[in-house]
């Protein structure tokens, strides 16, 4: 459906859980995770009935997230439900990359068309110190298994160790397997308010000076903002998700359902509509999908991380709105 500035959403992020099995350090806290219960979360019928609802107003792919979707029971039999539901083109995951090796079969059974992983880090001290946890072997071998032919696989990095060489051995994935491996500038959500971003321009050009030069391509590989440049050599691209320096939010075709059901239209504000209640409340369908008509049709003209901050702004955070 096209919200009231033109722009066509299509896509739809379920965060089917705010727990996780990692504490990324720009993400969630060391100790002290305050966890909502199973009953405050969404159930898959109600997840479901919201992706149908959504599919009648013209959502075509939905992005699994999280916290950690995989630690939820039955994620993947849930991304085969949701791609069975008529309007529904492409069911995709993002994971930390943990469980993936164990649940990769039943989620290419299910037909997932895509997985994001992601790795900030190949060095597995610096690992346990971005992810808080000592799981880099994990997640290196979910890297291994997933190159699948007829999956798509990208890697998102978000370049919280600035070190040179990070970038440069993170990029080097790309260079030795057929995926793309993509940098997302920090934004300042939740605990990522505690990090500096690193720009896009300056990835670039130590890149370059590793690789040699980088073209553009027009390609975009996926449902989202990110912008490709191809090395000579290398297997997959190299992408940029630049949301502070370069803002998108003219061509934004998202909007989010966090774990407890609430629908958002964008990831900088508070702004939103409690579908959960709703659903809990008796609504119809009919007017379940008017909820997320006005969720779309409202969704705000663009981001501002860069403004003052306002009382208008998310004080959740990525783990529990799913990235
Ligand atoms: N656990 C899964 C994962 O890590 O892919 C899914 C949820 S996680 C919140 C989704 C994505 O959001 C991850 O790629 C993570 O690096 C990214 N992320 C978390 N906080 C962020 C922030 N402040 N700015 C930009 N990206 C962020
Ligand atoms: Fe977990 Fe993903 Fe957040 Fe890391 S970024 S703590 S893996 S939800």
């Amino acid at each position: 459906m096209i919200d009231k500035y033109g722009r066509n959403i299509d896509y739809l992020r379920i965060s089917l859980t705010d727990r996780c099995n990692l504490r990324c350090i720009y993400c969630m806290p060391e100790e002290g995770v305050k966890s909502l219960s199973h009953a405050e979360i969404l159930t898959y019928d109600e997840i479901l009935r919201i992706c149908r609802c959504g599919a009648e107003l013209g959502i075509r792919k939905i992005k699994l997230t999280g916290g950690e979707p995989l630690v939820r029971k039955g994620c993947a039999s849930l991304a085969g439900q949701i791609k069975a539901i008529p309007g529904i083109e492409k069911v995709t995951l993002t994971t930390n990359g943990i469980l993936l090796e164990e649940q990769l079969d039943d989620l290419l059974k299910a037909g997932i068309d895509a997985i994001n992983i992601s790795l900030d880090t190949l060095d597995p001290e610096l690992f346990k110190k971005v992810a808080r946890r000592d799981d880099l072997a994990k997640v290196l071998k979910g890297i291994e298994a997933l190159t699948h032919p007829g999956l798509s696989l990208k890697i998102n990095s978000v370049p919280v160790i600035k070190e040179k060489e990070n970038f440069i051995a993170v990029a080097g994935l790309a260079k030795k397997y057929p995926i793309h491996v993509r940098f997302i500038e920090m934004m300042p959500i939740g605990y990522g308010k505690q990090f500096p971003f690193q720009d896009e321009e300056s990835i670039k050009t130590v890149l370059e000076e590793a690789y040699g030069p980088m073209h553009a391509v027009k390609e975009r590989y996926g449902n989202g903002p990110c912008h490709y440049y191809e090395i000579a050599g290398f297997k997959g691209k190299i992408g940029f998700i630049s949301a502070m320096t370069h803002k998108f939010c003219n061509q934004c075709n998202r909007v989010r359902l966090t774990s407890e059901g609430f629908m958002k239209g964008c990831l900088q504000y508070q702004e939103g509509t409690d579908l959960r209640g709703l659903m809990r409340g008796g609504c119809t369908d009919q007017e379940l999908k008017e909820a997320i008509y006005q969720v779309i049709w409202n969704k705000p003209v663009s981001h501002n991380f860069y403004e003052a901050k306002t009382e208008q702004d998310e004080i959740r955070g990525m783990s529990q709105i799913g990235g």
